[in-house]
């Protein structure tokens, strides 16, 4: 095949690709919120929430995070957005870990935050809630399903919210639009690799 030829193909392709893009922005016209599952096993569900919040305060909206684990309190992500206007902060009270082994302990702590969650998702001023570790709270049964989902429906129009955390329910996917399952190929601290400041929080 000659220079050109290989010019015109490749212009050809793109001309396609590009009317095809093209009509699926043109399909896409409803305009509201959306709630986004960022969840499995791979590296990056909470980080991916953290700059979409950063993307959200870069366009000078208002956004909100609470933070259900302890030990996600301290990352940089939270400590940079922290000192930003528009974010309005809350982590969960004496802190849900893997070590507390009280469920009555973790509910009351739940108890606690649930409401300043809930009040951020009644909030038609918050552009972007990020509910981060999120499933936990379903899978150790210190949230209804129920109570989450009527908070999600309920919440202002335009208001995305982002939740996260490892084996998200079906019917937390179902409910969402815009669902990532994060894979893991690998992980270094796997293969024995400290986990560290600025990667890892
Ligand atoms: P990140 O905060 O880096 O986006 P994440 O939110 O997807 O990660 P979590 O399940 O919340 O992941 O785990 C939090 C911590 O565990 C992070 O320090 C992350 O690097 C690490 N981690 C994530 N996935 C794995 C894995 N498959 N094996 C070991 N450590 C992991
Ligand atoms: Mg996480």
């Amino acid at each position: 095949m000659s220079t050109q030829d290989a010019t015109d193909r490749h212009q050809q392709k793109m001309q396609k690709h590009k009317e095809k893009v093209d009509a699926a922005i043109e399909r896409a016209q409803e305009e509201r919120g959306v709630i986004i599952v960022l969840t499995g096993n791979g590296k990056g569900k909470s980080s991916s929430g953290f700059g979409t919040l950063i993307r959200t305060l870069g366009h000078g909206y208002k956004a909100g995070l609470v933070q259900f684990i302890k030990g996600t309190w301290d990352c940089g992500e939270a400590k940079i957005l922290s000192q930003l206007d528009g974010l309005s902060h809350e982590v969960m009270g004496s802190g849900f870990t893997w070590e507390t082994q009280s469920k009555e302990k973790d509910q009351q702590a739940f108890d606690q935050a649930w409401p300043k969650a809930k009040a951020m998702l009644s909030d038609p001023q918050l552009r972007t809630v990020m509910l981060d570790e999120i499933t936990y709270m379903l899978s150790y049964k210190l949230l209804n399903f129920d109570d989450l989902k009527e908070a999600l429906i309920n919440r202002p129009p335009m208001q995305n919210v982002i939740l996260t955390g490892r084996g998200a329910p079906t019917a937390l996917r179902e409910l969402a639009d815009t669902v990532t399952d994060m894979k893991m190929e690998k992980h270094a601290f796997k293969a024995g690799v400290k986990a560290q400041p600025g990667i890892e929080w």
